[in-house]
């Protein structure tokens, strides 16, 4: 499958070829600026070879039209589908959506919320229509990724009304924090779902991402791209008090104020250029305005990283990509140096040597570093073509039913445990469908710093740890926060005390857990899922129906394939007893 995939800013435009069979291969990508005089200049790479010129275009229509004819020069005919870009998605977007009338307008809707892009990426849309009519155009969204984020890190502390309007955080650059915790994953040799990563996107625009095993947690822009780091002409975090500063000693208007704070703050508001480079060179030459912006620039991304790794409670890797993340080795020992004392250490002359050809994501730290310092080119294209493939193959979805189960609070227990806690073995009460499981006739209660919950149900055999599952509502009775995680999954995880006949113990391994379908081997044959894979199940016909997305396939030998959901879940799907699910495949 060949992807087109174009990626509009307000000045320029950068486009990538790729192909997405059983491997991903670029084609050409390129880059269309400066325009000006009726022309633009091309940075075209095709097969490693840069075929730089300057192009007889004097805006981004006559650009988009120029790019067929650029594949053919190299021999690239044919595209199935073009990816697009799209920095706003709002809340309603959270996976790639084909671009057709009603899409468009909400992304028009979207507009005030991301002055700088969404109108460049809805112009680059309907060009791109006119040129390829008959060719699927799909929007990949930058907020998308970071629709994962728990309320607590999106939700500001605002009157409700105003909530209800829509003010929330969102996030942004989602593409590039999802491309480089994978690409870091793979140098490290672990699946996502087993790091945190804090990820420094530093470009133009800047932002900070805590991607706690594998998904978006929290990030430092908010409900627009203005909100976190120091940025090339955004401000970044600023006190809110500002409108009311500004307008009582300046007489400013909230659009003058909002329009500095987007296109005249930043690097440039602090030295007169947005280029971290002039501020660098300028910075060297003893200029102080522009050594104050650096130090303020570091100062900024260092606070956010301690910020993200204490909110994940930990880091594995900490990942530097866009412009300067890439490019600037001084800039990314300012942040790094101070950091030593969470594991941060850089190793200098590493920092000094980087490559980044051909995807290459060196690592950093010096020998011993307890955490992976990265740096890694970011292929937002590369994604963006990723994604689109992959919401193709899953347009023509296979559906089909099975079975949806409540799981209620319940323990299992480890061997240690059960003795401690009934001096003698678990004895089986009635078995369950998954094979060689069983409810014990043993209870537990559990207890937390706010409340407990008594006869609460064990499940045998014993196993290696234990595990005690509660839904959401539970860990407020408890006074515990618990995570989402996916059974036995449980490093990191808190203590809570289990009470039996027998005697008590202090045990980690409380968690929501997250909703999954055990699967025969012979189920998911047929049904071409994976295991690991995570598919979306519509539920229906319970007078309160939905769909629940990111659920996880467990291939298991002999297993009884059905879905487990935990009891909030079952509540607000209406779903008392059992019930029947729909599954569609997904990513
Ligand atoms: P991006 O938006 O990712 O293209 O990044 C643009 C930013 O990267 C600009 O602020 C550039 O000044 C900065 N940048 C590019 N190369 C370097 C470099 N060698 N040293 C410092 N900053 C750089």
């Amino acid at each position: 499958m060949r992807i087109l995939v174009f990626n509009a800013g307000s000045s320029s435009l950068k486009f990538g070829v790729y192909d997405m069979g059983a491997a991903e291969s670029l084609c050409l990508k390129g880059s269309f600026d400066r325009f000006r005089d009726g022309s633009c200049e091309l940075k075209l790479t095709v097969g490693g070879a840069r075929h730089d010129a300057v192009l007889p275009c004097a805006d981004l229509a006559a650009a988009i039209a120029a790019v067929p004819g650029l594949m053919a020069a190299h021999g690239v005919s044919g595209v199935d589908a073009v990816g697009h870009r799209i920095a706003h998605g709002g809340p309603g977007f959270a996976a790639p959506a084909r671009l057709d009338g009603p899409t468009m307008a909400e992304i028009e809707a979207l507009t005030p919320l991301a002055p700088l892009h969404n109108p460049a990426n809805l112009a680059a849309i309907r060009l791109a229509m006119q040129v390829w009519p008959e060719v699927p155009q799909v929007g990949v969204f930058d907020t998308s990724f970071h629709l994962s984020a728990p309320g607590f890190a999106t939700t500001y502390a605002v009157p409700e009304a105003w909530r209800a309007a829509g003010l929330r955080r969102f996030g942004f650059h989602g593409t590039s924090h999802k491309y480089v915790a994978l690409r870091a994953a793979e140098v490290i040799g672990q699946p996502p779902e087993r790091l945190q990563i804090v990820s420094c996107h530093l470009g133009n625009g800047a932002s900070v991402c805590a991607i706690n095993r594998g998904r978006s947690m929290d990030s430092s822009m908010g409900l627009t791209p203005l909100e976190g780091l120091v940025m090339g002409t955004r401000s970044g975090d600023v006190d809110p008090g500002i409108f009311g500063f500004l307008s009582r000693r300046l007489g400013l208007g909230v659009a003058e104020v909002e329009a500095a704070l987007y296109n005249d703050s930043g690097l440039k508001g602090l030295t007169g250029s947005p280029d971290m480079r002039d501020a660098e060179d300028r910075a060297a030459a003893g200029d102080t305005a522009a050594q104050l912006a650096i130090e303020i620039y570091a100062y900024r991304a260092r606070k956010y990283i301690g910020a993200y790794a204490a909110a994940m409670g930990g880091m594995d890797a900490l990942v530097f990509t866009g412009g300067i993340g890439e490019n600037s080795a001084s800039m990314r020992r300012r942040i790094c140096d101070g950091l030593e004392f969470m594991g941060v250490t850089l190793d200098r002359d590493r920092n000094m040597r980087v490559d980044l050809a051909d995807r290459a994501a060196p690592e950093l730290q010096a020998w011993g570093g307890r955490v992976r310092v990265i740096v890694t080119e970011t292929q937002e294209q590369l994604q963006i073509a990723r994604e689109v493939a992959v919401s193709l193959r899953a347009a023509a979805p296979v559906r089909l039913s099975l079975p949806v189960a409540v799981s209620a609070r319940h323990v299992h227990l480890s061997p240690a445990h059960v003795q401690a806690l009934f001096g003698g073995p678990l004895t089986a009460e009635f078995d369950l469908r998954q094979p060689g499981n069983f409810a014990a006739h043993q209870r537990v209660r559990i207890e937390g710093p706010k409340g407990g919950f008594d006869n609460v149900r064990v499940l045998g055999p014993a196993r290696g740890r234990t595990q005690v599952e509660v839904s959401r509502t539970d860990t407020f009775a408890l006074g515990i926060e618990a995570p989402v995680r996916q059974s036995g999954d449980l490093d990191g995880t808190p203590v809570v005390r289990l009470v039996g006949p027998a005697g008590a113990v202090e045990t980690d391994g409380l968690i929501i857990a997250a909703r999954h379908i055990h699967m025969h081997p012979d189920d998911a044959a047929r049904w071409r899922v994976q295991d690991r894979q995570e598919v979306e199940v519509r539920v229906s016909g319970t007078g309160r129906d939905m769909t629940f997305s990111d659920v996880t396939i467990r291939i298991q030998p002999g297993a009884f394939t059905e879905m487990h959901i935990d009891t909030d879940e079952a509540n607000a799907a209406g779903v008392y007893g059992a019930a029947e699910g729909a599954l569609i495949a997904g990513d």
